[in-house]
């Protein structure tokens, strides 16, 4: 449609998530209208973000160095583990000051539509770091929809014969949607909430 380094960037940008042929279009005429100095700082930003964040090799959440924020704070608790899929629910956790545990981040939720089976997600991981007997309750914070609950119910199958408490966010999260879009007081509550699934 457009000729070289504009259709380039319109590809590029057509391949991030929830960015349509439109909006692609619309993102790179906006950076080719605007201050060189303000598509540098852009620029900059992606490539730090490569260069500087890796994952936690503990949890998986994001980190600036071999280990995250969170499982590096000695004041948080060492009994509990918060499983989400993705680094973004950590941060909404976070947010409602409920919890004082550490987390696991998944990376996704089982999901055979796409491909995506247990072994696809760090749940190897969370059991190994089961196994070293610190942990005596996992809170199962998986997204109200199909796959969120899929994961669920397959993780508390999984832990539930170790002998741990295993327990899922009080129902009261719009069903069907990404932990990340409930509102702290609702999230909060849900954290409050939890009740014990069946080992
Ligand atoms: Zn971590």
């Amino acid at each position: 449609m457009y000729e070289g380094a504009v259709q380039d960037l319109i590809d590029e940008l057509g391949r991030l998530p929830g960015v349509g042929p439109k909006s692609a279009q619309r993102i790179a005429f906006h950076l080719l209208a605007a201050d060189a100095a303000d598509v540098r700082r852009l620029a900059d930003a992606l490539t730090e973000v490569k260069l500087r964040v890796q994952f936690c090799e503990v949890c998986g959440n994001v980190a600036e160095s071999e280990r995250c924020r969170i499982c590096s704070d000695p004041r948080r608790g060492d009994d509990v583990i918060c499983v989400v899929e993705e680094p973004k629910d950590v941060v909404a956790i976070e947010r409602t000051r409920e919890f004082r545990g550490r987390y696991h981040v998944l990376g996704g939720a089982i999901n055979p539509l796409d491909n995506v089976g247990p072994d696809d997600l760090r749940i190897s991981e969370l059991m190994t770091r089961l196994a070293d007997g610190a942990v005596t309750e996992v809170i199962i914070a998986t997204d109200p929809n199909v796959e969120g609950e899929a994961t669920a119910t397959y993780l508390s199958r999984l832990i539930g014969p170790m002998g741990l408490t295993v327990s899922r966010l009080a129902s009261g999260l719009p069903v069907g949607g990404d932990l990340e879009y409930a509102d702290e007081v609702t999230l909060g509550r849900a954290f409050e909430g939890r009740r014990v699934v069946g080992s």
